[in-house]
């Protein structure tokens, strides 16, 4: 293996949301099945500074990572095809670079020059894609965001024309993914937007190295070879990435193409390993012919956008796999949820998921969910805002207090079952001061949760500012809610579950984060488990 790394570099072109994420989630998992050490970061042309203060409806779920940075949500594909974590470093956006850059300005480290886009921002861009080659990596991937043309895209394109120039030959690729449009009147597939991006790319100094073409139909040929003599590639380089009816085929797609191979003799990197594909081959047969198949209502209010629950909805895929079951998701807005509705809404539901969340909207259309949910014994998984509305729901209709609140939507609340956490109390700025990465949790003797993990202490990941108020855990336990998981230095509840119903837990961390195609989450498979268990007493 290599003593010092070699990069890949991503671009996109023609259009946005080719799936440049899955491409290069995709690599990386071939060149880590075949023995090499690999990293995938994101470069973000916006000008926010990470995607946390974001409305999902814009890019989609925000992911947090382990070391509680708040990411594109492009990291966790990363994680769940590469079984392996990433961090602050994997996601750098253009608001990053300026603030970093603006601040050595400030702090006068530039010595009075003129601070501009050349050499200043492209040099903290080369610097960012850079600190990952100094860790444990033969392949760095760095997938740069948006669409090649973009004023915004600019300094970064910029950026790996310097960095290709220094690393010299064989040392860094660049892979063009781009669109061949189908033109249904004259069944033809078109290859002139794909050559006009690559021009684009050239006009900017950087020659791709291999074309990964989006299309609807199989490229023939003449196809291929007409792109290789307009794009500068050999055929061989032309890859198809064909629509597939799950993203987790697109490895397989790839590799059937020696798309690896490709990749490895462009980087001067040996060819002899073989792929070990096994599991997750075997995930895809099993997610591919399920024996079983539930619904799962999952309650939220951006559910016109799916992206932003992406990280649940892949927990489920995983999770179905390993019990062979299809989770089928009926989205559900909690805006339309009301006493009179919900029966009609949630009665084709197996099982139901409250989603996480902010914000007072759709608020009472959980709760009457969670309500419906508790009392006919539907399994019932809570997460974060989630877990939230059950204990409001709890405390509101079994313990009588009628104005049980939490504090984000009422803060005057004579009963604040969930309420702002200590450390919150004083935080003014919105960006980056949740609660936020990985914690530790102590999992309480005899509880189902307990039984779940297997495990005395668990790590999982949280983003949220309410907490479970510790003053009622008495009363809740008294009847029957009882804490399942709590911080081990602060005994901060971080999990409730409701011992006299079949499954009904909440939990204020986010286990979707964690779930990979490799090591589906526990706590997703006995929610599978339970759903399943209730069907077969039906
Ligand atoms: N709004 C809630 C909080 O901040 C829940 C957050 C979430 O669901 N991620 O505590």
């Amino acid at each position: 293996m290599s003593t010092s790394p070699k990069y890949i570099f991503v671009t996109g072109g023609v259009t946005s949301s080719l799936g440049k994420g899955i491409v290069a989630a995709s690599l990386g998992l071939l060149l880590k099945s075949r023995g090499f050490r690999v990293t995938i970061q994101k470069l973000d042309p916006y000008i926010n500074i990470d995607p946390g203060t974001l409305n999902p409806y814009e890019h989609g779920e925000c992911y947090v990572t382990e070391d509680g940075a708040e990411t594109d949500l492009d990291l966790g594909h990363y994680e769940r095809f590469l079984d392996a974590p990433t961090s602050q470093n994997n996601n750098v956006t253009t608001g990053k670079i300026y603030q970093t850059v603006i601040d050595k300005e400030r702090r006068g480290d530039f010595l009075g020059k003129t601070v501009q886009v050349i050499p200043h921002i492209t040099n903290e861009i080369k610097r960012r894609i850079k600190i990952l080659g100094k860790q444990d990596y033969d392949i760095i991937i760095t997938e740069i965001g948006g669409t090649v043309g973009d004023i915004e895209s600019l300094p970064y394109i910029e950026s790996v024309r310097q960095l290709r120039y220094e690393l010299g030959e064989k040392n860094s690729i660049v892979i063009h993914l781009t669109l061949l449009p189908y033109l249904a009147a004259s069944g033809e597939l078109k290859t002139k937007p794909s050559q006009h991006s690559v021009r684009q790319l050239m006009e900017s100094g950087v020659q791709a190295d291999i074309l990964v073409c989006r299309t609807e139909h199989s490229i023939e040929k003449s196809i291929r070879a007409k792109l290789a003599q307009f794009c500068n590639v050999p055929v061989s380089n032309v890859i198809e990435c064909l629509d597939a009816d799950s993203i987790y085929q697109v490895p397989l797609l790839l590799q059937a193409q020696d798309f690896d191979q490709v990749v490895l003799k462009a980087l001067n990197l040996s060819t002899d390993s073989q792929s070990e594909l096994g599991d997750w081959k075997e995930f895809l047969l099993k997610y591919e012919n399920p024996k079983n198949s539930i619904t799962i209502g999952l309650i939220g209010k951006y559910v016109s956008l799916q992206d932003s629950y992406k990280s649940i909805i892949e927990a489920f895929h995983h999770a179905g796999a390993s019990q062979e079951t299809e989770v089928k998701i009926e989205w559900i807005y909690s805006g339309d949820l009301n006493s009179n509705t919900v029966e009609e809404s949630l009665k084709k539901c197996d099982g139901i998921l409250i989603a996480p969340g902010f914000g007072d909207r759709g608020i009472d259309g959980k709760i009457v969910s969670a309500k419906y949910a508790r009392e006919n014994r539907i399994p019932t998984l809570g997460i974060c805002l989630g877990m939230q509305i059950m204990t409001i729901e709890f405390a509101r209709n079994v313990l009588r207090m009628e104005q049980a609140n939490s504090t984000e939507f009422d803060d005057k609340t004579p009963n604040p079952v969930i309420a702002l956490m200590e450390d919150q109390k004083n935080v003014v700025e919105k960006g980056g001061t949740m609660r936020l990465g990985a914690w530790s949790c102590k999992l309480v003797e005899d509880s189902t949760l307990k039984n779940i993990y297997g495990l005395d202490l668990i790590t999982e990941r949280h983003r949220h500012r309410y907490e479970f108020n510790g003053d009622y855990k008495k009363l809740f336990e008294e009847n029957s809610f009882k804490t399942s998981g709590e911080n081990p230095d602060t005994n901060l509840t971080e999990a409730l579950e409701l011992t006299t119903h079949p499954f009904y837990i909440g939990v204020q961390y986010h286990p979707e984060y964690k779930s990979t195609v490799e090591k589906p989450h526990p706590l997703f498979k006995s929610f599978i488990q339970a759903v399943l268990s209730q069907q077969n007493k039906a």
